[in-house]
């Protein structure tokens, strides 16, 4: 794995442009493209390690606003800069010194007009490079020769890779959660469930290819865990939240709208918007699922109280959460407790506190799947 040198490598203007230049402790594959909504210029490199850079020692620019590296999947990693003006990549050359294998990465990128940065946007249509795509429909049809009865449960650890969403005290969220999603898995397959993960260490899985992973093994069930960070106030304890068009509380709406910074932040393309008349399917879809969402998320607020668990003082909660939005599968967030609360991050950091906490939610499911088959012949099918 290449290491990116701090004190050699440097983002500044120069000459009215942006010039970049990374020393790397060895030449590596990298490709440069930019993104619009925001302006963004992304660079992937195959296997570099990014520890010890900051980005605020990294870029000395006006025309960055904020910066992000780290992994984007395993083997891959990736710098995104936000960017004030539209730039565009005017020349770009790897150079290896034949004596140590040592390379620089050097770049330039030039102011262009809001025309020509958009027609020049998009990530190149390269399968070697592209984020991990959608999942076909053969594998729903492969995966469904679940028994009748055992539900088939997708946990999503939150944030991941270049996106390590809250960062307290040396707990950083993403790596917790994953933790914790182990645990629960755990609990879970032994109550008899069919049990996947959105991801299986710290690499990073848009908002998106998570939802679209919960359709390909025809979930029953998707349950996003967090443990974020609220500025300010003294929120604590744990918070179950269902997508709603209009949220509950500021809160809710800041968090829900947090989670899809990440994936901005970490480079996902966004400027495909979803078209209208696949709305109207979704909310008809979503007619029959939100209550069935909504059921789960009051199971998990009661087993969590007859535990003697935590609890946020309004623990129901609701926002336009993307993760949330597979219209046919009931899906909830639990956000565990805030890493913002010393109690929780004492209580989070604590391994036979997650296993309670997972026994609850374990707990919580079965109730929950209970009532759900005793009114299944109710619903429309
Ligand atoms: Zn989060």
């Amino acid at each position: 794995m290449a290491q990116v040198d701090p004190a050699r490598s440097r983002i500044r203007d120069r000459k009215g442009g942006l010039e970049l230049e990374l020393a790397l402790s060895q030449g590596v594959p990298y490709r440069i493209f930019t993104l619009q909504d925001p302006r963004r210029v992304v660079l992937d490199f195959r296997e570099v390690d990014w520890s010890g850079v900051q980005a605020a020692t990294l870029v000395r620019s006006d025309l960055v606003a904020s910066a992000a590296m780290g992994g984007v999947r395993p083997g891959w990693s990736r710098l995104v800069l936000t960017l004030t003006a539209p730039l565009a990549l005017q020349r770009a050359a790897l150079t290896i010194d034949p004596e140590s294998g040592a390379a620089v990465l050097r770049a330039r990128f030039m102011r262009v007009g809001d025309a020509a940065f958009a027609a020049a946007a998009g990530a190149a249509p390269d399968p070697g490079w592209a984020l991990p795509a959608a999942t076909s429909g053969d594998s729903r049809a492969a995966s469904s020769t679940s028994e009748a009865g055992v539900l088939r449960i997708l946990l999503d650890p939150g944030h991941g890779g270049l996106d390590p969403g809250a960062m307290r005290d040396g707990v950083t969220e993403s790596r917790l959660m994953l933790s914790y999603a182990r645990t629960l898995r755990e609990a879970l397959v032994r109550a008899g469930a069919e049990v996947a993960m959105t991801r299986e260490d710290d690499s990073f899985v848009s908002l998106e290819r998570r939802v679209e992973m919960a359709h390909a093994m025809d979930a029953d069930l998707f349950i996003s865990l967090h443990a974020d960070a609220l500025a300010g106030g003294g929120a604590r304890g744990t918070t179950v939240h269902t997508l709603s068009k209009t949220a509950s509380d500021e809160a809710s709406r800041k968090l829900a709208e947090r989670h899809d910074r990440g994936d901005i932040l970490a480079g996902v393309d966004l400027s495909h918007s979803d078209d209208v008349v696949a709305d109207v399917l979704m909310d008809l879809a979503r007619m029959e699922t939100q209550p069935r969402s909504e059921a789960l998320a009051d199971a998990v607020v009661a087993a969590l109280r007859s535990a003697g668990l935590p609890l946020n003082s309004r623990p129901r909660r609701a926002a336009g959460y993307s993760v949330l939005k597979a219209a046919d599968i009931p899906s909830i967030l639990i956000e565990v407790g805030f890493l913002s609360s010393d109690r929780d991050r004492a209580n989070l950091v604590t391994p036979e506190f997650r296993a309670r906490l997972a026994g609850a939610v374990r707990d919580a499911v079965l109730a929950w799947q209970l009532a759900d088959e005793a009114e299944a012949p109710l619903r429309r099918q």
